[in-house]
Formats: structure tokens, sequence, C-alpha cells
């Protein structure tokens, strides 16, 4: 009897072949394989395979191209990474440089609005906003080449539909896989009447960290007005996901959709899709509505939580 030589398709969904990357001395690599498959060869080290069939290991890339081969039984699929070569950076004057990043939103006023706990939900606006969205913003990508775009839709959606059951308004920055500029995602909340911004996103390691040492949620926040609400959203995220996932609590950043000294904002991370255990978790329906009545429950406890006396936040 002659056995057939066992064919394997093998995916690669982080880095693309011939995707450029900064000046690295190693890269994540990321993709998927049929379920049930073991291992699998990158770089001639073996690499374990997830149950679902996803994968990702850590390869070493040197300046200019590279190309690593991927063995799967008898398939061999090869992928360029390009590094670039950059030339040293000038050192920076960092002064300049942290005044810089203050860009403030230039349609938002400096005055924050009133804090909405003297209203009923459905006298209060929350916007929310699915991260990302169009062809070339995709956001990160899960080994099965799923976008962040995506899983922020519908995470979003989720937190929409609690809110909505709960009486408030909600405006959705966008519904569809639209491209949207990211200064100009906070701007209906400033133009409206929005009484809260909150941005939905899914966190990713950077290139040359490796994906498998970190998963935890975070709520970033700018100023004290969004830091109250990002404290609100980041408890009950932990509570629900206790045992699941560690929470970093609310962490600092000075993103375009959390510096808005108007309406009190923050930026959801929930998860890492860059992680094979991070996509299945993060493709469970249930534990996804779970997580939206988290975020929901957190921006409604901080609506209905009066300042300290004398504040407007
Ligand atoms: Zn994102």
């Amino acid at each position: 009897m002659t056995v057939a030589p066992l064919m394997l398709a093998v995916s690669v969904a982080f880095p693309k072949p011939g995707q450029v990357l900064p000046p690295v001395d190693s890269t994540y690599m990321s993709g998927a394989v049929p379920r049930g498959t073991q291992t699998i060869t990158v770089q001639g080290r073996e690499v374990s395979v997830y149950r679902t069939g996803g994968w990702v290991t850590m390869v070493d890339v040197v300046s200019g191209e590279n190309q690593i081969e991927i063995v799967a039984g008898d398939v061999k699929t090869n992928v360029t990474v390009r590094v670039e070569q950059k030339p040293k950076p000038l050192p920076v004057n960092k002064t300049a440089a942290r005044e810089k990043k203050w860009t403030k939103l230039e349609y938002a006023k400096d005055e924050p609005r009133v804090h909405p706990s003297g209203k009923a939900p459905s006298d209060i606006l929350i916007v929310v906003d699915p991260g990302h969205g169009g062809p070339a913003d995709t956001g990160a990508v899960s080994p099965h080449g799923f976008f962040e775009k995506e899983a922020n839709l519908r995470l979003a959606r989720e937190v929409v539909v609690a809110l909505t059951n709960m009486g408030y308004r909600v405006e959705m920055t966008r519904d569809s896989d639209v491209p949207l500029v990211l200064t100009e995602r906070p701007r209906s909340a400033c133009e409206g009447e929005a009484d809260a911004f909150v941005s939905i996103h899914h966190n990713a390691t950077a290139c040359n960290s490796d994906p498998r040492k970190v998963r935890y949620t975070a709520v970033y926040a700018w100023n004290p007005i969004g830091e109250a609400l990002a404290k609100a959203v980041s408890g009950k995220m932990a509570a629900e996901l206790e045992g699941d996932i560690p929470s970093s609590g609310v962490l600092h950043a000075n993103f375009a959709v959390t510096r808005n000294p108007e309406v009190p904002s923050c930026l959801v991370e929930t998860d890492f899709i860059t992680t094979p255990e991070g996509e299945e978790a993060i493709w469970d329906w249930k534990r996804r509505k779970r997580i939206g009545e988290a975020i929901a429950q957190g921006i409604d406890e901080w609506c209905r939580t009066p300042p300290p006396a004398g504040k407007r936040e």
C-alpha cells in the first residue's frame, strides 16, 4: 500500500509576502494550517500549532530581503520580508516633539462639557467609534487573516445594543467597512451633543515583540475627563474578564481619539488579535456580547456618578 504524501496548505497572515518592516532584528510571524496539524517548521525550527490551526512564532531577520521558509507536511511556503534600512535618527528635541504631539483637535472647545449625571439616559448621547475601517486601514490581523476593523465593528455593535437597551441615545462613527480619518472621528461628538466618546479596538504586539507573551485589556485616556470615564469602563471589563485575561487598568495615551478637551473620551483595547488564543476568544460571540455589556455598564456607571463637587469632570 502506498500512502499519499501529506499535503498541508499553509497560510501566512503576518508579515505579508514582501512586507516592509522597520529596522528590527526579529519579527513575529503568524498564519494558519488545517486543524489537527501538530507542528510546522519555520526557519528550520519546530513551531507548535494551536487547536484552531493558528500558529505564531518569532523569526530572525536581517536588513534587506529575507526569504523565510515555512514547511508543513510536504508543502513549503516562502515569504519575503523586507526590513528597512534606515539611517540612525538624529537626536530629537524632546520638548519640541512633545509639544507637537499636543496638536489640538481644531473643532473641539477647550472647556469640558457639563457632566451628564443630572440627565436621564434618553437625554444622554454616547458616540461609539469602531476603530479602523476601509480597504487600506484594516488594523491588526489575526493568524487566520481576520482584520481588527471587523472585530471592532462587531464589538461596537454589542456596545450600542447594550446602551440602547439601557435607554441611551447612541451614534456610531461608522456602521460598515468605510475609511475614516483618525482626527475626524471625534468631530461628530464635538459638533453634536455627545456626552461621551468611546473608541473600540483590539490590540496587537509590535512586530518585534512576541505575541505569545502578552494578552491583556486596557483602556486609554489622556485628560482627567476621559480618565474618569476610562476608569469606570476598565473596572467593569476587568470584573467581567477576571480569570480570562488580566487588565492593565487605565493607561495614558495621547491619541487623536483620547485628547478631546471638550467631550470625555477613551479608547478600549479589548484583547490581542495577534495570538491564536486571542483570535479564538475574539470570535466567540457570547464572550463578545458579555464584553460589550461590560463596556456599556462602565459608560452607564460614569454617566450616573456625579463628579466631585466643584469639578466639571
Ligand atoms: Zn486598532
